[in-house]
């Protein structure tokens, strides 16, 4: 397939491209996940996280453009791993697109076969947002990482990092968050980085304060910065595999370590003595040789993350397969450290909260500063939350059309959601907003490594509830609906879904809005309430949500 020149961009303001604005939606969301401002290798189709991507091909990319543009209101778009494979005639509260991205069935469900299949043309893999229309760049993780930090600093550190040293590696679309992360909770960090391209990328949207020269600078400049207890985040260009186990070689005193290299994808992690230059090539010519290095090498790179562990630090895995990875490398101490859903993040599981986030289809940031102070007026009283939207405000540059994340829970979302559908009605807003959220959510994974790991009854890897979440979604009146496998830790590991809808300021969204978004954290809440967490069983009985096995 000939590649196309990077320069796909979702249209703006009001004029309609498509039939009405749920088609719109989903042909300016497809559009904006390949802007070079917010994909990683949009001349790939790839947006974030190594492989994932918006379409199949140019060629699917082209078609899915085509029906979306001509599709009615009593229609549905069948997308297949990236690529249109049928419009069949529904009705209005039929979502307008059902997406099914990179599933296969549990014995094929590995990585050798995975690309076997993608080689013949027959597949694509979605990640998360990607194959589904709803990667917001950097900001839609950078939320999440800034909670998980805050949990960090609240659980070991008074509540902040100030004065903390947190090293980490990985400075791609997702990983990119973690230097401002850190910063926004008041620490030092020091992010390892193997490719320049990556870190220049993320010093130029303001989410690296700055690079160092080689690895001694960036010691010095963030232990200096540690004792001052002052907030600063420095990139290094290095192999994580060889800088960790230097760090720890030389005794530096690190109170925090996690990563976010590619690790979900082996041939997505670069093995020590391997250029950057030669990466692509090399996994391409030799997977098998390729893979297994790059496992020799995470297998080190973990080995020093426990020896970091031992040596008193807070250690943990941020979603990304690397224990996984390092323990069929050989590591015997992988499991030594948690994941992070485990460790900070389930108990705002069990209310049903996760990344809700919503993008400006005018791309107009007017609209999302509007949207900022209704969710304000909303939910001010919630201080970490306030506190995160004033920061976001200040501090994250936009890529691609405007879009904002918060975690909102059960009982929140539609009323945010509710309040954005009569702005775009009264014209507070200069044109519709999709609302939709990350797949790392309350109740639409199954991820026995991150999302359900550790579970209280040991359902980890009951894989039935994304299925329910996303046949609830779909009932209930969502635009678009998603279910893929294997997301942000790779084949065989996870099977998540996806939903988007769309304020467009009619009563008819105004109605989807309030049950998509009143069911989809539901699900979350019940998700928890059947896996014996009291919490979430708490929260269905106070907010009316029925849990017929805790009924009388
Ligand atoms: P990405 O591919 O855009 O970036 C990964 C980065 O790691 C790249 O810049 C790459 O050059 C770098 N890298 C690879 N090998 C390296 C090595 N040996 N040493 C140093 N740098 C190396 O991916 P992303 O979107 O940033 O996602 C990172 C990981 O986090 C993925 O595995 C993804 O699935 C996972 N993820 C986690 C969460 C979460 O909430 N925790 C959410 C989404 C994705």
């Amino acid at each position: 397939m000939t590649k196309k020149a990077p320069g796909v961009r979702a249209a703006r303001g009001t004029a309609l491209t498509a039939r009405g604005w749920q088609t719109e939606a989903a042909l300016r969301m497809l559009h904006n996940n390949l802007d070079p401002e917010v994909a990683e290798r949009p001349e790939d189709l790839v947006v974030y996280g190594g492989t994932g991507k918006a379409a199949r091909d140019w060629a699917s990319f082209d078609a899915i453009t085509r029906c979306l543009t001509a599709l009615a209101d009593d229609e549905t778009l069948l997308v297949q791993s990236g690529r249109p494979v049928g419009v069949l005639r529904t009705h209005e509260w039929a979502p307008r697109v059902l997406l099914a991205n990179s599933n296969l069935v549990g014995d094929w469900a590995t990585w050798p076969e995975f690309r076997r299949l993608e080689a013949l043309g027959l597949t694509m893999y979605g990640q998360m947002t990607a194959g589904s229309w709803i990667y917001i760049g950097t900001q839609g993780i950078l939320q999440g990482t800034y909670e998980t930090f805050a949990a960090v600093a609240a659980k070991r550190f008074g509540d902040s990092l100030a004065g903390t040293l947190t090293v980490t590696a990985g400075l791609g679309g997702m990983g990119g968050a973690q230097p401002l992360a850190v910063t926004m909770n008041g620490g030092a960090v020091l992010v390892v980085e193997c490719d320049p391209r990556r870190a220049r990328r993320r010093l130029g949207t303001g989410y690296l304060d700055e690079l160092a020269a080689d690895l001694d600078d960036a010691v010095a400049r963030v232990t200096e910065a540690k004792s001052a207890r002052r907030a600063l985040s420095v990139g290094v260009i290095g192999n994580a595999a060889e800088v960790l186990p230097e760090l720890l070689r030389r005794g530096i005193e690190v109170d925090i370590v996690t990563d976010q290299t590619s690790a979900h994808d082996p041939l997505a992690y670069l093995p020590r003595g391997v250029a950057v230059d030669d990466w692509a090539d090399y996994a391409a010519a030799k997977p098998d040789e390729f893979t297994d290095r790059a496992r020799d090498s995470m297998a080190e790179h973990v080995d020093a993350m426990v020896g970091f562990l031992d040596a008193g630090a807070e250690v943990f895995d941020y979603g990304n397969s690397l224990r996984g990875e390092a323990k069929l490398g050989g590591c015997a101490r992988a499991f030594d450290y948690p994941g992070f859903v485990p460790a900070y993040i389930r108990p705002l599981f069990c209310e049903g909260k996760g990344p809700f986030r919503w993008a400006a289809l005018s791309g107009d940031p007017a609209d999302i500063a509007a949207t900022d102070r209704a969710v304000l007026e909303l939910f001010g009283d919630n201080d970490t939350l306030a506190r995160w939207i004033r920061l976001a405000g200040e501090r994250v540059a936009f890529q691609g059309l405007p879009a904002r994340i918060c975690w909102l829970g059960y009982g929140e979302r539609h009323l945010a959601g509710a309040r954005f559908n009569d702005m775009v009605a009264s014209g507070e807003l200069a044109a519709p907003v999709v609302i939709g959220r990350d797949h790392l959510d309350a109740g639409s994974v199954a991820s026995p490594y991150r999302e359900t790991e550790g579970m209280a009854d040991g359902s980890d890897a009951i894989a039935d509830w994304p299925l329910l979440n996303a046949l609830v979604n779909t009932a209930s009146g969502a635009t678009w609906v998603s279910i893929h496998h294997g997301g942000g830790v790779g084949m065989g590991r996870s099977i998540h879904a996806g939903q988007v809808c769309v304020a467009d300021g009619t009563p008819l969204a105004a109605a989807k809005i309030e049950r998509v978004l009143t069911n989809d954290p539901g699900m979350g809440v019940l998700r928890h309430a059947d896996a014996g967490y009291d919490t979430a069983a708490d929260v269905a009985a106070a907010r009316g949500l029925r849990v017929p096995m805790r009924e009388e």
